[in-house]
C-alpha cells in the first residue's frame, strides 16, 4: 500500500496538539507516534492538554510528556476537571480548547476517537471538531473493559525499538497505574502487534481519521 508521510513544513516546525481526558491517555493511544515523530522531526512544536487529574497524576502527565517528546518545543497544559464527569463539563472543555485554538492552530491533532466507550474520551472527541474546524485530526484508541475497539482507518507503524520503548516509558512514567489488572506488556504489545499485522508491520498504532485532504 502507498504510504503517506508526515513531512516537516519547509519554513517552520511541525506543530502537534495532543489532547487527553486523563493522564496516560495520550501516551497509551499515541505514544509510539510521539516517539517516532520526536526522533524523525528535527523541529517539533507540541502542545499537550490533559483535562483531568490529581496533583500526583498531573506530575506523571508532565513527566511523561517530556519523556515521549524529548527535544520538542513543548507546552504542557494540565487541568483538574472532575474525572468521569466531562459530559457535564461540556462548555468548560469547549472553552478550554477554544483558548488553545486562539493561539495554536496545529498541523496535527491527536485526540480520543468518537466511538470511544468512555464518556470523558467521547466528550473530547465530540468537541474537538467543533473547535478545530480545519485541522488534520487522528483519533487514538485505548484498551478498556468495555471492549470498544472498532475498525480504524489509519495506521502508524512502529519499529520494535519504538514499541518496546513506549511500553517501558508507560511503566516508568505512570507508576500510579501499574497495579491495574489490565496494565501490562501483553495488553500494550498485543494490541500493537495486532494493529501491526493489519498494516503489514510488526507493530503499529491505529487511529480514526474523520477527514483528510490529499494533494496529488
Ligand atoms: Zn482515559
Amino acid at each position: 500500500m502507498l504510504r503517506l508521510e508526515l513531512l516537516t513544513p519547509p519554513d517552520r516546525a511541525l506543530s502537534v496538539l495532543a489532547i487527553g481526558a486523563h493522564p496516560d491517555d495520550i501516551e497509551i493511544g499515541a505514544g509510539g507516534m510521539l516517539l517516532s515523530l520526536a526522533a524523525r522531526q528535527s523541529c517539533l512544536l507540541a502542545h499537550y492538554v490533559v483535562l483531568t487529574g490529581s496533583a500526583e497524576r498531573q506530575l506523571e502527565a508532565r513527566n511523561a510528556a517530556g519523556a515521549f517528546l524529548p527535544n520538542a518545543d513543548l507546552t504542557v497544559e494540565l487541568h483538574d476537571l472532575p474525572e468521569g464527569r466531562l459530559p457535564g463539563c461540556y462548555s468548560r472543555v469547549k472553552d478550554l480548547l477554544h483558548d488553545v485554538a486562539r493561539t495554536f492552530l496545529p498541523d496535527l491533532i491527536i485526540a480520543p476517537q468518537l466511538d470511544d466507550a468512555h464518556q470523558d474520551h467521547r466528550t473530547i472527541a465530540e468537541i474537538v471538531p467543533t473547535v478545530f474546524r480545519d485541522q488534520f485530526c487522528l483519533g487514538y484508541e485505548i484498551p478498556k473493559w468495555d471492549g470498544d475497539f472498532g475498525r480504524p482507518a489509519t495506521y502508524i507503524p512502529m519499529s520494535d525499538e519504538v514499541a518496546r520503548q513506549k511500553v517501558e516509558l508507560l511503566h516508568k512514567c505512570f507508576p500510579s497505574q501499574t497495579s491495574r489488572d489490565w496494565w501490562d506488556d501483553e495488553i500494550f504489545l498485543g494490541l500493537a502487534r495486532l494493529r501491526g499485522m493489519e498494516c503489514r508491520a510488526r507493530y503499529a498504532e491505529a487511529f480514526t481519521c474523520p477527514k483528510s485532504v490529499i494533494r496529488c
